[in-house]
């Protein structure tokens, strides 16, 4: 069994000096990090704890008319705030269709952002994968490949990112705020995720120390609040990761959009801001012909990485169906199972 040092620093400052050091992850709820040191694939030499640090587990209403949510709430909290559903209902709806309660109890937003992909061979230490052993190889080239990237990946790495929350968060310009060994510095979160290239060990712009110590999401995203959906195709109705997934939110004023925001998940090792499709609706009136128009500009530069080119087709239907259902209008109630592909539109939702 590999040995490891358990620390808990009782501030942001102790606990960024001791995970500067080799060897060093930040522990949160532990519901990623925990399986994969089980699993061989991480093997840290210390564990900084930080789910005790004060003030990090808060969710503020800024002055501005943003949120800041603390890095330390968990997943169902956040879900579950009603000042905050009524606001950004997309992100919440993401937040219920990702794993289970008991998961979304325990998971906190900044592990959220920061779980690994998964992809099998990065879980299976007898498999080549570049991102756990940097110059391995990539068994999942040649192998099961069809939940793989469809955008954005490299000859070394065809990995996804497997997050539902951070969908809707880079629709809506999240800003993550992080605190290192030189201060603190903000980075929207559709820059904090890093594409694979030559490189796909590196998979965010954290340096060793940095700590995500909140999120924010501007006063401009609470516009969003009457036509935002999140849809999420998967394998099996619940407790499963996204196969393709889109967070489509629109203003519309006098029935025209003045301002339309899509990004997708399940498709590229971050999540992946469709602005050529946003383009394509801002200024139109709501048609299934103009969404399928703008489907088609946010998979244009969408590529197979193996047996996955039905994902490229599903991701446009999957876009069409969440702005159909954005348009339609955010239901006065998240619905107990989130939107589904075979949801109507507008649907008879089931109360949470
Ligand atoms: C069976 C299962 C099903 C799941 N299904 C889904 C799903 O459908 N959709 C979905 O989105 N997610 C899903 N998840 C993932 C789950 O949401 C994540 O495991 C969880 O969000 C990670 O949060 P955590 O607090 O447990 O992070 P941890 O496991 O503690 O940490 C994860 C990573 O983040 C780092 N980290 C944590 N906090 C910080 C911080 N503040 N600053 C810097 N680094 C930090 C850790 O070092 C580690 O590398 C599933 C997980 C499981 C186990
Ligand atoms: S796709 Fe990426 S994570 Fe999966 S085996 Fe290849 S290098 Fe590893």
């Amino acid at each position: 069994m590999k040995t490891f040092d358990y620390i808990r620093p009782a501030t942001v400052s102790d606990a960024i000096a001791a995970a500067a050091e080799p060897g060093a992850v930040y522990l949160a709820a532990g519901t990623n990090l925990l399986d994969l040191m089980k699993g061989g694939v991480t093997r840290p030499d210390r564990l900084v704890d930080v789910t005790r640090l004060s003030g990090l587990d808060r969710i503020e209403r800024l002055p501005d008319g943003g949120v800041r949510i603390g890095a330390m709430v968990r997943n169902a909290d956040l879900a579950h705030d009603m000042d905050f559903a009524r606001a950004y209902p997309a992100v919440a709806e993401a937040l219920l269709s990702g794993a289970s309660a008991q998961l979304r109890n325990a998971a906190t937003v900044g592990g959220n952002l920061l779980q690994r992909t998964r992809c099998g061979y990065f879980y299976d230490t007898a498999s080549a994968c570049n991102k756990r052993e940097p110059g391995a190889g990539c068994a999942a080239r040649d192998g099961e490949n069809k939940l793989h990237a469809v955008l954005g990946w490299s000859e070394a790495c065809i990995a996804t990112h497997p997050s539902d929350f951070c969908v809707p968060l880079t629709a809506l310009d999240a800003v993550v705020e992080i605190e290192g060994r030189s201060g603190r510095r903000e980075v929207a979160l559709e820059a904090f995720h890093r594409l694979p290239g030559d490189t796909p060990e590196r998979e965010s712009v954290l340096a060793p120390g940095d700590l995500i110590v909140a999120l924010r999401l501007p006063s401009e995203a609470r516009g969003f609040s009457a036509h935002a959906r999140y849809l999420k195709v998967r394998e099996r109705t619940s407790y499963a990761f996204a196969v393709v997934s889109a967070a489509a939110c629109v203003r519309i004023e006098h029935g025209t959009i003045r301002e339309a925001r899509l990004a997708l998940g399940g498709v590229a090792a971050k999540p992946w801001r469709a602005r050529a499709a946003e383009e394509v609706l801002a200024g139109v009136r709501p048609d299934p012909a103009i969404y399928r128009k703008a489907a088609r500009a946010a998979l244009a530069d969408a590529k197979p990485s193996g047996d996955n080119a039905f994902k490229i087709e599903l991701a446009e239907r999957i876009i069409v169906r969440a702005l159909m259902l954005a348009a339609a209008g955010t239901p006065q109630r998240i619905p107990a199972l989130p939107a589904s592909p075979f949801s109507s539109v507008p649907g008879v939702l089931h109360d949470a």
